[in-house]
């Protein structure tokens, strides 16, 4: 009944749909084997993407030649630039999405993608055959062979749902848990833990009073994620709310405090400390007399409304009297309920870079299984595992971002060194590099990586490389275009500091902060006429590479140093065990992660710099 698949992917949520569409791009005939293909890329939580350090990474994705930003902006009903009003390298893209087409777009997609086979049941064991994945089982019992596995079970392994005292079975409400992987993966020797997420309740929009609530508009001049002409910015958006929560509400909320799961101890997994419930933060920050509640409608012409920020697994008639408390929800009619759902994770440390297991040859985990939580986070872990079990099948060298060149490579480095106590989630201030791995440079840092192993398209990598150099024509001709003292101190206002008193290049006008490019091209006739000449991007890339330019610089070469360390590599059995210098934990942990290369070693939680002195002598540098 079925072929030999090159890779089979288990699971269609953010991280299934990247690894099965990836692979399948790059030649792999591929089967996504799913529990329910009706909830193929559902949102199990916000209907939204992007947003602070998780809009680079859309970005990123796209740059690659993955689907998630085209999705997003298929399926975008408002788009914002977070953070604008600080410097470039904290801009990130969000949009609020249409849950439902979000999920049709990805069907729809992944249906017209060459290679890729559907098939809906559940998975419940790998076949495995001297140490390397061999296919799958089902549910029904069929065995499907592979050469590779792609494991993205989300929150459903050994899944259960709390709501205040009740608590069932489940992966999401009204879809069913997953059985039997998490037993066959520890007998095969991996360690599994358990985590915890929650969601907010849902309710009908037509319930609301909107006018005790404070408008947030999307941005004026909407921009989009992908760098593809694929997709066009929104001419219309829809409105999200703001409102608050009170001291009633609270109050309200605390009479069911003894019935909470999450304080009775009958939840035990650890939960997103950035994400927390209501409860948790009226119970951890009791002294704040209120929270911020963003109401956000799931579509365009759904009524339904997403209560951002009021996550909670207290019992029902909780939830339902405390939110009514809430200005503006006074009559609010719920939907859903909010809950929390516990689920097994393998502690990631248990991976290689490429994200293939290190016990079992062929077998990739991606997304929440790897102790991570958000759509971006998973979507960009599937598309590495995708790109790495087609290129491994096909017998290619492995596809890794260094931390230097993506969040993807600083999440997935994170992830195997550091491994995750609780579920992980991207932030600007896990990048070291983050004034290189900007939103507006993802297209200049990673297409011609993803041209390279056949995922970016013609297309992308030409406009990448007219971006590269207009962007390089425009600097030139900045660096040699003077302005006379006159024309500037005339003409502009935001001089601030004193006044010009001899010619300058606009090149260097341009890297006084307080100055813009745009105004100053308002100053000259020629440099009026490159508003035209040329794109809005390429003239942003050109502004941003001359004001940071020295901090870009310095950041590189940091990066530089760094790369010496990364390309010295350690052979894969190394045995740290026989090295007596060693600390008893940094020997412990390099025997277990068996770090890739010096860099990789050095980023180990728990192997010190004494011992990473040893180390280089001992591989004789
Ligand atoms: P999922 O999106 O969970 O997809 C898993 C897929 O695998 C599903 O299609 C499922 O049907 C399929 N599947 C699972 N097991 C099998 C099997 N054995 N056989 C066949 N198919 C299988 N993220 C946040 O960033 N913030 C939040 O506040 C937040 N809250 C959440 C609240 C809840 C209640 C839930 C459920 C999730 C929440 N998330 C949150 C997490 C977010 O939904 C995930 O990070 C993201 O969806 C993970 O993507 P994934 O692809 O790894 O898994």
């Amino acid at each position: 009944m079925f072929p030999e698949y090159d890779v089979i992917v288990v699971g269609a949520g953010h991280a299934g749909c990247e690894a099965a569409h990836a692979a399948a791009k790059m030649g792999s005939k591929v089967l996504l084997c799913t529990m329910n293909m009706n909830t193929i890329a559902q949102m199990s939580c916000n209907p939204a993407m992007g947003g602070v350090a998780k809009g680079q990474i859309v970005r990123e994705i796209d740059a690659l030649g993955g689907m998630s930003g085209i999705i997003s902006d298929k399926s975008m009903i408002q788009f914002r630039m977070l953070n604008r009003s600080k410097g470039p390298a904290m801009w990130s893209p969000r949009t609020q999405n249409d849950r439902m087409r979000f999920a049709e777009e990805w069907r729809l997609a992944l249906e017209r993608t060459p290679n890729v086979d559907f098939w809906q049941e559940m998975v419940n064991g790998l076949v495995v055959k001297d140490n390397r994945v061999v296919g799958v089982k089902t549910g029904i019992g069929l065995e499907i062979k592979a050469k590779s596995v792609v494991l993205t079970n989300g929150t459903f392994l050994n899944g259960i749902i709390h709501i205040g005292e009740k608590q069932f079975g489940g992966g999401r409400t009204g879809e069913s848990a997953a059985k039997g992987i998490t037993e066959q993966l520890v007998s095969l020797g991996f360690e599994a833990g358990r985590m915890k997420t929650g969601t907010p309740p849902r309710v009908d929009g037509r319930s609301l009073d909107y006018s005790r609530m404070e408008v947030q508009d999307g941005d004026e001049n909407p921009e989009k994620f992908s760098y593809s002409d694929e997709t066009i910015p929104l001419t219309t958006q829809r409105n999200c709310w703001i409102t608050y929560t009170n001291k009633e509400v609270h109050q309200t909320l605390e009479t069911g405090f003894d019935r909470s799961p999450m304080f009775n101890g009958r939840i035990q997994g650890l939960g997103p400390r950035y994400c927390p419930s209501i409860e948790d933060k009226i119970n951890r920050f009791a002294e704040r007399e209120r929270h911020q509640i963003f109401v956000e409608p799931e579509g365009w012409d759904t009524v339904e409304i997403y209560v951002n920020g009021f996550s909670t697994s207290l019992p029902e008639d909780v939830q339902y009297a405390a939110m009514r408390k809430i200005p503006g929800f006074e009559n609010a009619k719920m939907f859903r309920p909010g809950y929390a759902i516990e689920y097994d994770f393998f502690p990631p440390t248990q991976l290689k870079l490429t994200l293939e297991t290190q016990l079992i040859e062929n077998l990739f985990f991606a997304g929440q299984i790897n102790g991570t939580t958000g759509y971006e986070e998973a979507g960009s872990q599937g598309l590495i595992a995708g790109i790495n079990a087609s290129l491994k099948v096909q017998e290619k060298d492995p596809f890794i971002l260094k931390r230097s060149d993506a969040y993807i490579g600083v999440l997935i480095d994170d992830l195997i060194n550091k491994g995750t106590e609780e579920p992980y989630r991207m932030f600007t201030s896990r990048a070291e590099f983050r004034l290189l791995l900007r939103q507006d440079n993802a297209d200049l840092r990673l297409t011609q990586l993803g041209h390279q192993i056949g995922l970016a398209d013609d297309t992308r990598l030409e406009k990448m490389l007219d971006k590269k150099s207009d962007t390089a024509k425009l600097i030139n001709d900045l660096k040699q275009k003077r302005l006379s003292p006159d024309l500037i101190n005339d003409g502009l206002e935001n001089l601030e500091t004193a006044t010009i008193k001899e010619k300058i290049t606009v090149e260097k006008l341009l890297k006084r902060p307080q100055l813009g490019l745009q105004e100053i091209m308002l100053l000259d006739e020629e440099l009026r006429s490159y508003l035209s000449k040329y794109s809005k991007e390429v003239l942003e890339q050109a502004e941003i590479q001359i004001k940071y330019e020295s901090y870009i610089d310095k950041e590189q070469q940091m990066v530089e140093k760094l790369n010496n360390m990364e390309n010295f590599k350690i052979p894969l059995h190394f045995d740290y065990l026989s090295i007596p210098a060693l600390s008893a934990e940094g020997k412990q942990k390099l025997h277990k992660i068996k770090p890739e290369t010096l860099g990789q070693a050095s980023r180990i939680s728990g192997v010190s710099p004494a011992d990473l002195s040893i180390l280089t002598v001992y591989l004789g540098r």
